[in-house]
């Protein structure tokens, strides 16, 4: 039933792309610009330029039971549906060098989950949200299945994304989600008993599941910024106002900490093409992964690849760098002396190894010299995966198993992504 649809998205998206008058009037790219005409789309329409979307991979095995976000989508309370959810205020159309969307979305809306502080508003003031939501639960650990099992079974069941809409009991009363001018009301301070303090794991199950996505904040880096995302939730209704459940809207840049890649972020074809972060594979973003260290004095060059000696067939690298050891992404302020791919690293990587799924620990894959070319050599056949941003400290270097699952944004050319390793 869904294939009509997609095969409507697609036409759209060709036509779009074949007839530049049309991009004007569409949806993610905002109205005042976009005028230019491209001059070289013819070559878009081509078969071999149609992202394929999938909602079973591997024969059966992996089924995706998250709806895509379309402006069609249902949304609690809102007769038209979501409407527009993603807008480019960096377009390559309007000569950016890449694509850099901003997503805005009521946290209820499609495939999503409560979290205590919905429907108890002593529990949304002592920070019982999404963060502190038990990974156990979300994924029963199965020791009892070798480990290629337990990537089928575990797979899809993962939270969809870590959003925090308290970020400790310290913000408590003076919440930055809380819209300002209202919930001047102190005397509610029943999160401060000690029983009401949420739990926040890094580490699950004796060390069985790490959680290598950083938390949202208003704290959160994003490139280009020193003052990170700041207020990045809103909420559309609060009980102190007087309605039956918190509801918050989420506002983000979609590359903003843990994040994925879509071919589409540096490359204008792709992105007209739709090859946007639903068309991800998510066989490449889940199953056997190493973590490795590099060496600690340099960005990731041909011959630092090549001293790493990583066998072929491995498909999944997570290389931790010195930005692990200098807490970047703790940090608010972009810096742009982070370690990262050379274009020449990256070269060496696609043509000698097999891996599909590049992760990094800062915001970037590249290296700031290398930015664009590194991100072109990567994202140019389609094939790999970047994920950006990873939490990556405390864990030993070794073999895992990587659960990688980035919303489902229709159009959208990077997503937050919520990824943990399990042993
Ligand atoms: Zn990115
Ligand atoms: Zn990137």
């Amino acid at each position: 039933m869904k294939i009509p649809v997609f095969l409507l998205l697609l036409i759209t998206l060709s036509q779009v792309t074949l007839n530049p008058i049309v991009s004007v009037a569409d949806s993610a790219y905002p109205s005042p610009y976009g005028i230019e005409t491209t001059t070289s789309c013819q070559s878009t329409a081509s078969d071999d330029l149609i992202p394929v979307r999938r909602e079973v991979y591997g024969n059966g095995r992996i089924f995706d039971i998250t709806h895509r976000l379309t402006p069609d989508m249902p949304s609690w309370d809102l007769e038209d549906g979501l409407g527009q959810f993603l807008w480019l205020p960096k377009s390559m159309k309007n000569g950016s060098l890449a694509n850099n969307s901003e997503m805005k979305l009521p946290t209820h809306t499609g495939t999503h989950i409560d979290a205590p502080g919905h429907v108890y508003d002593h529990y949304f003031d002592a920070g019982f949200d999404v963060d502190t939501l038990d990974l156990e639960v979300l994924n029963e650990f199965m020791p009892f299945l070798e480990s290629k099992m337990r990537v089928v079974c575990k797979l899809l069941v993962l939270t969809e994304l870590l959003f925090v809409s308290t970020i400790s009991l310290a913000f408590s009363s003076p919440n930055d989600a809380y819209p300002t001018g209202y919930g001047d009301e102190p005397g509610a301070c029943v999160g401060a008993s000690d029983d009401l303090r949420p739990l926040r794991r890094e580490v699950y199950e004796d060390g069985q599941i790490f959680d290598i996505t950083h938390q949202f904040n208003p704290n959160t880096p994003i490139g280009d910024s020193d003052e990170g995302i700041g207020q990045f939730l809103t909420l559309l209704s609060s009980m102190k106002n007087g309605s039956d459940y918190n509801f918050s809207e989420l506002r983000l840049g979609v590359h903003a900490g843990t994040h994925v890649d879509a071919p589409g972020h540096m490359y204008e074809e792709y992105y007209d093409a739709g090859f946007d972060v639903d068309s991800l594979d998510l066989r490449v973003l889940n199953g056997p992964a190493l973590l490795v260290d590099v060496p600690r004095d340099n960005n990731l060059t041909a011959d630092v690849m090549q001293s790493l000696h990583i066998p072929k067939g491995v498909k999944r690298v997570l290389f931790r760098t010195l930005n692990t050891d200098r807490r970047l992404m703790w940090k608010k302020a972009f810096d742009t002396s982070y370690v990262g791919f050379m274009k020449d690293g990256a070269q060496w990587l696609v043509d000698n190894t097999d891996i599909k799924l590049v992760g990094i620990d800062y915001l970037s894959v590249a290296a700031f010299d290398d930015l664009l070319p590194a991100h072109h050599v990567f994202l140019k056949s389609r094939e790999i995966i970047l994920v950006e941003g990873l939490k990556l400290d405390d864990i030993e270097a070794g073999l895992y198993t990587v659960h990688c699952l980035p919303l489902r944004l229709l159009g959208a050319e990077g997503s937050p992504i919520r990824c943990i390793l399990i042993k």
